[in-house]
């Protein structure tokens, strides 16, 4: 058994980005991988960002994705409880802790207690701003001597504490990914540890917790890259080992911009609702960032367990490219089980009015087909109603000249005359009937080929590409076949 033990940390802000995602996945893939520990931790101590029910989100999110995590907040029987032996896991629960690890960093001399109003602070950043310096803490309550300080907290006086980083002074650290990284102390800010309300700061809460949960490897997003100098300072203070810092590209969009809520999706809900499978969202977000030895691009997730590693994970920003994930999904899809498919397609369907609860219970086997007709031509789910239109819309609009062109040719009239004389001989369409219905019409006409299926395709459907024809003449059944020639022989011969 290893010891590597990693983690995620997310803050329970309502929504699990598309992002934050990928680092779970890292995270989970490099865990397996090395027969560690993936810990699930909320990082809750922005209480201005709390959002009801954001935490029950989170798991549901990454237990709909398929990742796993061994320890930490979990939902059990849809009530959130925490396994493992570090907890807890959860920042709130941890306050007592944070203020024996602030008392010993004062003590030490590392922290110190600041007493500086907000509105002294606005008026410094505005001073320095001015002055076009980069705003910063000016060390005002460096020099208050502890018992002073103390008194003053006795009489009631707002305080935070905040870090006293050393003047001057190079802090470096190793990143699996991007190599050796130096920042000097001169351009680094005494950060605030502790805030007025008694909740530590970010900064203060993850160092003390990665340390105390035996965190090896921090996986993590570029944008906390520049926290890290003041993290691997705090272990310094603490006298404790850093651990390894892997910091991940960010997911861009294709203007090479932070992926964000204003350009549409965003959160793993938001592809959930529009019908990604999450193998091919895993999948496929696996690859923003790491690239794999091959040139393969569909993996299951223990084939990506077997492939990863942080050597392969790139510097710059990796792109999500929303059609290359609908073409891996529809490579998922084309391979998922029919009833599988019919099951997860079977909400929009509803929600497009094309079906009711009725036609769920009582005629499933019709969906599943109508399903099959065009479950290789779907990106997403949520596609659904789009392409099954054909089969609820009995007024047919060819789509375009060509398919309105082919009604017009040679023959088309007998054609459907024959149609509907086979048609009148049954009592409905079966399999065979759907089957054998074109050689029928053939014998009967002598029309062939093109000449015979590409009229009554646009009959059938307005269109000169689609399903299977035997599948469209079953899922339309005789009565519609019936009322579109009728259709088409009164509005577009
Ligand atoms: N709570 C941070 C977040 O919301 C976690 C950053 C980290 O992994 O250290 O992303």
């Amino acid at each position: 058994m290893s010891d590597i033990r990693v983690r995620f940390a997310p803050s329970p802000t309502g929504y699990l980005h598309i992002g934050g995602l990928r680092t779970a996945l890292y995270n989970y893939l490099f865990a397996k991988k090395n027969n560690g520990k993936f810990v699930l931790r909320i990082e809750d101590t922005d209480r201005t960002r709390y959002v009801e029910g954001a935490i029950e989100n989170l798991i549901n999110a990454l237990e709909w994705s398929g990742i796993q995590h061994d320890e930490g907040v979990v939902t059990k029987d849809s009530k959130i409880t925490q396994i493992g032996e570090y907890g807890p896991y959860i920042q709130s629960e941890r306050l007592q802790i944070y203020k024996k690890y602030i008392d010993e960093l004062i003590e030490s001399g590392h922290a110190y207690y600041c007493f500086c109003t907000k509105e002294r602070l606005d008026e410094v950043r505005e001073y320095q701003k001015a002055q076009g310096k980069i705003p910063r803490y000016d060390g005002y309550c460096r020099s208050i001597d502890i018992d002073e300080a103390k008194k003053r907290i006795a009489n009631g006086e707002e305080y935070t504490v905040r870090l006293k980083l050393p003047h001057s002074r190079d802090i470096e650290f190793q990143d699996l990914v991007r190599g050796k990284v130096t920042i000097n102390t001169s351009d680094m800010d005494d950060q605030v540890l502790l805030k007025s309300d008694g909740f530590p700061t970010y900064h203060f809460a993850v160092v003390v917790d990665d340390h105390l949960m035996n965190i090896t490897h921090i996986v993590r997003g570029e944008e906390w890259l520049p926290s890290t100098p003041k993290h691997v300072y705090l272990y310094e203070a603490f006298g404790w080992d850093a651990p390894q810092y892997v910091h991940l590209p960010t997911v861009l969009n294709k203007d090479k911009k932070k992926l964000s809520k204003r350009q549409g999706d965003v959160s793993v809900e938001d592809f959930r609702k529009r019908g990604y499978l999450p193998e091919a969202l895993v999948n496929y977000l696996a690859l923003v960032g790491w690239s794999p030895e091959s040139n393969k691009e569909i993996f299951s997730m223990d084939e990506l367990i077997d492939e990863f590693s942080f050597e392969r994970v790139s510097k710059t920003g990796g792109v999500f490219d929303k059609d290359k994930l609908n073409w891996i999904n529809g490579q998922y899809i084309r391979k998922s089980d029919l009833d599988r498919i019919t099951r997860l397609c079977i909400p929009y369907l509803l929600e497009s009015g094309y079906i009711d609860e009725s036609h769920v219970k009582e005629q499933y086997d019709w969906i599943k087909t109508m399903v099959s007709t065009v479950q290789e031509s779907l990106s997403y789910l949520s596609e659904i109603p789009e392409k099954v239109k054909i089969y609820f819309e009995d007024e047919i609009h060819p789509e375009d000249q060509k398919a309105e062109d082919i009604l017009k040719n040679e023959g088309v009239q007998s054609l459907f005359d024959a149609f509907k004389e086979e048609l009148d001989s049954i009592e409905s369409i079966d399999h065979e009937f759907a089957k054998t219905i074109f050689k029928k019409i053939q014998k009967k006409t002598g029309i062939k080929g093109k000449n015979l299926y590409m009229p009554i395709r646009v009959m059938l459907t307005g269109q000169v590409h689609g399903p299977e024809m035997v599948n469209i003449i079953l899922v339309l059944g005789k009565d519609k076949i019936l009322n579109r020639i009728k259709y088409v022989e009164e509005n577009l011969l």
